[in-house]
């Protein structure tokens, strides 16, 4: 038996960010559209936007400013999902190039929050676009890398804002917290995971010892999916735990299951979820 593990595929703020390119893609035909970074961090949705005539720039060794200065006045430029430094705006604004924003409202709440804070501590992963961005919302941003120890000597005040990326895992967020208050006489702690990633991360958390394996559909440049994955490896050591991002490894996969769970990242479409399902089922 094949579940799915509720709430799957996209959340809101994915759905909102597809639709609004494939809007202005349509509002705008005889121009060019591009998508400045990956929409969202999922190779199917990638595709999917370029089927459409909407091209992805891919920014992983690119320099940015160099290509905001390469558009002119035929083109029109989407931002991502996950934000992007202000500067960015700043840019095209100059140049009198049209944009979009296609930033997440629970990733802006973030950053407002971060704007009128004296001092924040900003908890996220190194090079992810959303703590990229986050960084440049406000000159006093300290970051605490998760993949790297923090300096609590470059603290100024008592009560720095502690605020983090949308997509950490609750596990690692909790003990970074706690080592946190034990450093920071009276830290202002936001748990900023977004629910439609911690609801996630629950559910595969309290899975129940009937369940064999669990199958994780998601990029592997998905920040929620790796969490997902970093979970159900670190919380349930006895089933068998797999990684897929699309069918195409499933089918170089040999896996066996009695109860098995299906879940996935939030930039994943319900489309390669299906396929991976029923392709198991027919097993
Ligand atoms: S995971 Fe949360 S923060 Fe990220 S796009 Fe979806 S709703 Fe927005």
């Amino acid at each position: 038996m094949i579940k799915l593990l509720k709430p799957i595929a996209h959340c809101y703020g994915v759905i909102n960010a597809i639709e609004l390119a494939k809007k202005v893609a349509n509002e705008n035909k005889g121009k060019n559209i591009y998508v400045f970074g990956l929409l969202v961090h999922n190779e199917e949705v990638t595709k999917e936007l370029d089927n459409y005539g909407i091209k992805t720039i891919d920014l992983t060794f690119l320099d940015p400013i160099e290509e905001l200065n390469k558009f002119d006045k035929n083109d029109i430029v989407i931002f991502t999902a996950h934000g992007h430094p202000n500067k960015y705006e700043e840019i095209l604004n100059k140049r009198g190039i049209t944009y979009f924003d296609a930033t997440c409202p629970r990733v802006k709440d973030c950053f407002n929050a971060i704007r009128s804070a004296k001092e924040t501590i900003y908890i996220g992963k190194r090079n992810h676009p959303e703590a990229n961005a986050a960084l440049t919302m406000n000159d006093h941003v300290l970051f605490y890398d998760i993949n790297d120890r923090f300096d609590y000597s470059l603290v100024k005040t008592d009560n720095p804002l502690v605020i983090n990326q949308t997509t950490l895992s609750f596990l690692e967020l909790q003990d970074i917290h706690q080592e946190i208050r034990k450093n920071i006489k009276n830290p202002n702690i936001i748990d900023e995971i977004c629910n439609a990633t911690l609801l996630r991360q629950k559910a595969i958390n309290e899975l129940g010892g009937e369940i064999d394996t669990v199958i994780i559909v998601g990029s592997k440049k998905s920040s929620n999916t790796m969490k997902l994955y970093e979970v159900a490896k670190s919380r349930h050591p006895d089933k068998n735990i797999y990684l897929l991002e699309n069918i195409e490894q499933c089918k170089n996969m040999n896996i066996k299951y009695k109860n098995a769970v299906i879940a996935s990242g939030t930039s994943t479409p319900m489309n390669t979820i299906n396929q991976i399902k029923e392709y198991l089922e027919k097993q």
